[in-house]
């Protein structure tokens, strides 16, 4: 390879530093590997700890809080209304970013994984050059994996650069909680945020241009979360397009077009949050000849290898969904191949969450695809109202439901919303993953008083042996 023209050469080099990117660094690493680890930032951790999972749970924690002091008058505890001191919630939220950065730091030096800080580029298919505060640096290697991930997706027409128009990165820096705030896009980013933004103390109005929030989520398992939040909130418009913003002094004015919304209002914020792309456009792959759709994805097969052979890519950059869960694991496969391990991606599900009050979780076969695919299924909704745990932490909203196949009652797949559904989902991507039915789940003892009873319940109500609800006779 290019040897020549470097000054320095790396086994395995690593574009991007996020969970993808540092988890196949070590994984190389961990299997003997030279391994460099380029990324742009002088931290490792990528959006996901710096501004993107973690952050926004940190905030959301802060939320819940509040709604749980506002809420407990109901059971006779009454607190005064908050006081809050943005600075300190800033900084609060900063260190714990900063401690798991340094970890990675830490787990990197451990394992003699060189990074280096700088934007790196292909300039063949043997060497990336890394443009640094110092310069530009040549790097070489045998074997590379693109984990470069995806950006925001902006919109060209709005007024991108004024600061009361925010992505998410600007959102979590609150640098202002406005009286009133547009979220445009009403998938798990806008959620989330109005979540933390509402608990602040602002006026929300989300705006959605399909039919139903989180629109990859089935409908009944979102109206729950719809439903308390249209409480909480000044709008939801569903069907609604934002036409255009216009800068004004007084605020963002807004024209929308459908649903139910006015022809325009003024907002003293808005936050878009219409989803992500991938950034296979930005990391010079054709000078390594790398393929990359026009939308910004690289193509890989199920030992992550893009069309040049000794080229792996994971996490954002090849596909949805992007969760940082799949990069981790899209990262071990990349590293094991490059080891020489007969490894592959062949998960059966990836789980998905949105943490909003309550928490919307889904795994397996959604019932809208059961039903679109024509497979013969059987399927149970548990009300959470049944469910003396849910009902002792003030909250009756939740359900859990259970798709089954009708032939064989093989676990298909499982939704969740409620108070912590996006840990209980965890059980159910388990039991598909070890081939389960609902006999098994059902006959599986789920302890008492907790909210995990309610997979075991949806599991009985298919099995027809629940005693916690009465059905019908079928
Ligand atoms: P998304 O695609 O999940 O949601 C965007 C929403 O905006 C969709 O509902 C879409 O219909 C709507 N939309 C698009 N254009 C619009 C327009 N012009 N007007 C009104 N609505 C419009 O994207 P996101 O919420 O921005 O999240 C980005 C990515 O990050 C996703 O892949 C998401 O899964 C991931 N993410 C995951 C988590 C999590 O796992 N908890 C959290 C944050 C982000």
């Amino acid at each position: 390879m290019e040897h020549h023209q470097s000054d320095h050469h790396a086994e395995v080099l690593i574009l991007g530093g996020g969970p993808g990117g540092y988890t196949a660094a070590f994984r190389a690493a961990d299997l003997g590997k030279q391994v460099t680890l380029v990324e742009r930032y002088p931290v490792l951790g990528g959006v996901c700890l710096n501004v993107g999972c973690i952050p926004s749970k940190a905030l959301l924690h802060l939320a819940q809080v509040i709604h749980q002091a506002e809420e407990s008058s109901k059971f006779g505890v009454e607190f005064g209304a908050p006081k809050l001191d943005l600075e300190k919630i800033v900084k609060w939220k900063e260190q714990i970013t900063r401690t798991l950065t340094k970890g990675l730091s830490g787990l990197a030096s451990q394992r003699h994984v060189e990074v280096v800080t700088g934007v790196g580029q292909f300039v063949s298919g043997g060497v990336v050059r890394v443009e640094g505060s110092e310069g530009s640096r040549e790097l070489s290697f045998d074997d590379a994996i693109i984990a470069a991930g995806s950006q925001p997706v902006n919109i060209p027409s709005f007024p991108n650069d004024d600061p009361r128009l925010m992505d998410s990165t600007d959102a979590l820096n609150l640098e202002q909680i406005p009286q009133r705030l547009l979220v445009v896009g009403g998938g798990i980013v806008g959620l989330e945020l109005a979540t933390v933004y509402h608990a602040l103390g602002s006026k929300i109005t989300v705006v959605e241009m399909m039919d139903q929030l989180i629109p990859g989520c089935d409908k009944d398992l979102v109206r729950p979360l719809n439903q308390r939040i249209k409480k909480q909130y000044e709008n939801i418009y569903l069907r609604t397009r934002v036409t255009g913003i216009k800068a004004l002094k007084s605020g963002l004015k807004v024209s929308f077009e459908g649903g139910g919304a006015p022809e325009s209002d003024t907002f003293d914020r808005v936050l878009v949050a219409v989803g992500r792309r991938p950034n296979g456009h930005l990391i010079g792959a054709e000078a390594a000849g790398i393929r990359v759709d026009k939308a910004g994805f690289i193509p890989v097969d199920e030992r992550q290898q893009t069309s040049v052979g000794h080229i792996y890519a994971i996490g954002d950059i090849v596909g949805n969904p992007m969760l940082a869960h799949k990069a981790t694991h899209e990262a071990r496969v990349a590293a094991e191949v490059i080891a020489g391990l007969p490894s592959a991606f062949q998960a059966l599900t990836i789980p998905s969450v949105a943490y909003t009050d309550p928490e919307v979780a889904w795994m397996g076969m959604s019932e809208t695809e059961a039903k679109k695919t024509g497979i013969e299924y059987e399927k149970a909704s548990f009300p959470w109202a049944a469910s003396g745990r849910s009902l002792s932490i003030g909250r009756k909203e939740g359900v859990t439901k259970v798709i089954c196949e009708k032939e064989s009652g093989r676990l298909l797949g499982v939704g969740m919303v409620g108070t912590n559904a996006g840990e209980l989902i965890a059980e159910a991507v388990l039991a598909l993953e070890m081939g389960s039915d609902a006999q098994d789940i059902g006959l599986t003892i789920h302890p008492h008083p907790t909210l995990s009873e309610t997979l075991g319940f949806a599991a009985e109500m298919i099995e027809g042996t629940i005693t916690d609800l009465y059905l019908r006779r079928k």
